[in-house]
């Protein structure tokens, strides 16, 4: 099957928030929707959107394992199901997401001269009434991890036995998050009135407004938050990955308007075949390598054969050829899936970023473009590889660091090659490229 599915490199996230503006004034400008952010940014370390919602405990959400040993998703249930029809406990509140707010701007520009920064809250008019906002999209907006974001980051919280800050050592880079268009949806699996939908042709995953009776089992059954309650019409809505654009050619809404050129789309040829057992491998370390043996080559004539005689369009077929994300994600391993753990089998996949070496061990080079410093020093970046681990592939270092370490490799080469300086050959060897 042919799966359009998406790669951002997050070293060239600016965190402008563009692609969340612009998708919101496409998809989600009308009432009902305010608070729903089909695409969003946050800043890492952080509790992002809504917050706190790699909390699976809390939110219960993703898959979970029966007595049996069968995969069930966690709101699963006929049972359980009715119990919560009116009162669904693993629902987000509105304030872990937001209410829309204007800032008192008599306040902020008519206050007498002080010596502190302003530190008051923003305030909402809720029911007319001036409120305090103790949330938002992007809250943690531009804060660094230190000491004081242990407790409110869940992964920090989950690697804080390895990842011990300091302030001097504090870190932050954004993560752009739309629905990840999973191969193994739980959202689809949850829907008791079969609303929600993985479509055949590109596997894009949407919620059909006639059936949907706002049962709201898709809030809570995606592991990532990534269904919102139209309150307004009663109906579950979510990232529709632009399908009218995508039909007719043309990027979402979010690629085309990235300030950073960051977002790559492209066609995935998989084997639905494969995704049931790769997802319920025992070992969550094991979910990385597992998707990816889910993918398919289409170079091999065989499975473009196989992809064609199944009604995939030969153009499909070779626009998986030239797909930058297969690329990035099967040729190069430099691409990684986010959470991999919550088993959802997730599309949109993401280039960790490199950051610079913070210590002495940077001797004789000065940031962590330098192969060879890279190579031996990995537990001096600035963002730990622990932390990035706990995002991408489920704990397990090792993905990173190849990942990152390749990165570091392609950056020396070509500025070697863009300053006209002859290539080492050990690292053009390294990523694959010949000293050219
Ligand atoms: Fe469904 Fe959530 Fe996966 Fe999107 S991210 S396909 S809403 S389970
Ligand atoms: Fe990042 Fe691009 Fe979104 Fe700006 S538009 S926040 S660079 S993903």
């Amino acid at each position: 099957m042919a799966q359009i599915a998406m790669v951002m490199n997050l070293d060239k996230c600016i965190g402008c928030h563009t692609c969340s503006v612009t998708c919101k004034q496409t998809w989600t400008n009308r009432p009902g929707t305010e608070y729903a952010w089909f695409n969003n940014v946050e800043t890492r370390p952080g509790q992002g959107y809504p917050r706190g919602y790699e909390d699976q405990d809390r939110w219960k959400g993703g898959w979970r394992r029966t007595d049996a040993g069968r995969l069930k998703p966690r709101s699963g249930g006929r049972g359980r199901r009715l119990a919560r029809l009116f009162s669904n406990p693993e629902l987000p509140a509105l304030d872990d997401y937001y209410q829309p707010w204007t800032y008192d701007y008599g306040n902020l520009t008519g206050a007498p001269l002080g010596d502190d920064l302003p530190t008051a809250p923003p305030r909402s008019l809720i029911d007319g009434r001036p409120t305090e906002v103790t949330w938002g999209p992007n809250w943690d907006d531009d804060l660094g991890g230190g000491p004081g974001h242990l407790a409110g980051d869940p992964v920090l919280r989950q690697v804080a036995d390895k990842v011990r800050l300091e302030y001097e050592q504090a870190f932050m880079f954004y993560l752009p998050r739309i629905c990840e268009h999973c191969l193994n949806p739980s959202c689809v699996a949850v829907c008791p009135s079969g609303a929600l939908y993985k479509r055949i042709e590109d596997g894009i995953v949407l919620v059909d407004q006639d059936r949907c009776r706002g049962w709201r089992m898709c809030v809570s059954g995606c592991p990532y938050k990534k269904v919102y309650f139209n309150h307004q019409t009663g109906k579950a809505e979510k990232c529709t990955m632009c399908y009218p654009r995508i039909e007719a050619g043309e990027p979402t809404v979010c690629s085309e308007t990235c300030v950073g050129r960051l977002r790559y789309l492209g066609v995935i040829l998989y084997d639905p075949d494969r995704v049931g057992e790769a997802a319920s491998v025992e070992d969550e370390k094991d979910l990385y390598e597992a998707q990816l043996g889910c993918f398919l080559d289409p170079h091999d004539p065989a499975v473009a054969a196989a992809a064609e005689s199944s009604g995939i369009p030969h153009d499909w077929v070779e626009a998986a050829k030239r797909s930058p994300v297969r690329a990035l994600i099967s040729d190069y391993r430099v691409a990684l899936p986010l959470h991999p753990e919550y088993r959802t089998m997730p599309m949109v996949w993401y280039v960790p970023p490199l950051s610079p070496i913070v210590e002495a061990l940077a001797e004789g080079g000065h940031d962590g473009e330098e192969t060879g410093n890279l190579f031996g020093a990995i537990d001096a970046l600035r963002i730990p590889v622990d932390y990035l681990a706990g995002l991408f592939t489920a704990g397990d270092p090792a993905p990173v660091e190849a990942s990152l370490r390749t990165l570091a490799a392609m950056r020396s080469h070509m500025r070697r090659v863009n300053l006209g300086e002859p290539p080492d050959p050990a690292i053009a060897a390294s990523v694959g490229m010949d000293e050219a």
